[in-house]
């Protein structure tokens, strides 16, 4: 079971295709969910365009700090298989005074390259591997993040019998 408190950062992570979108569509309200991917879409008319990566990790960046001052959940749907990025938003949850907890997506790489055939928007297989060598190396070490809690979801079967329960913590709304 993953228990998620209900002003915590959930930081989810993994490759193109791991399936963070569909798990967040699945566990969390969509209010809570911040995904770069519709940033970028916003602002660039295209999900997939990196020119506008750093105008939607800004805004990113901006929604998260509105949504941890106001002590609601906020879920990061990016790959954040980086682990600066990690650092960056964990930052924003310790300086709130919120938890943080990580998510990680570590499919089989093959899985990944195949859903990402699939969809209409495809992202380069050369860059779905590059993030999953990058995932890969940062897993072991992710206990030293500062996360409350980590998570590594390693097979299909692990994601179909996830349960994420949201725990109802203290009320600290300074809105
Ligand atoms: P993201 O790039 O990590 O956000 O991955 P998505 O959630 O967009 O999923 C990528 C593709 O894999 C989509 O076409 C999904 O429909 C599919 N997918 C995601 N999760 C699952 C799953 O648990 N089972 C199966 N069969 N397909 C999935
Ligand atoms: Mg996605």
């Amino acid at each position: 079971m993953i228990s998620v408190p209900d002003s915590a950062l959930v930081l989810l992570m993994g490759a193109s295709g791991s399936g963070k979108s569909t798990f967040a569509a699945r566990h969390f309200d969509a209010r809570a969910v911040i995904s770069s991917d519709q940033l970028r879409g916003a602002l660039a008319g295209d999900e997939a365009d990196q020119h506008a990566t750093d105008a939607a990790f800004d805004r990113l960046h901006r929604w998260l700090d509105a949504r941890l001052a106001a002590g609601v959940l906020a879920v990061v749907d990016a790959t954040n298989v980086d682990w600066m990025r990690r650092s960056e938003l964990v930052r924003r949850a310790r300086q709130h005074g919120r938890p943080a907890m990580a998510i990680a997506f570590d499919l089989p790489l093959d899985l990944c390259l195949l859903r990402n055939a699939a969809r209409p928007r495809t992202v380069r297989a050369a860059v779905i591997r590059r993030q999953h060598d990058e995932l890969r190396r940062g897993l072991h070490r992710l206990d030293l993040e500062g996360f409350s809690a980590v998570h590594i979801l390693r097979a299909e079967g692990d994601i179909d019998s996830a349960v994420v329960q949201i725990e109802k913590g203290p009320v600290t709304r300074a809105l």
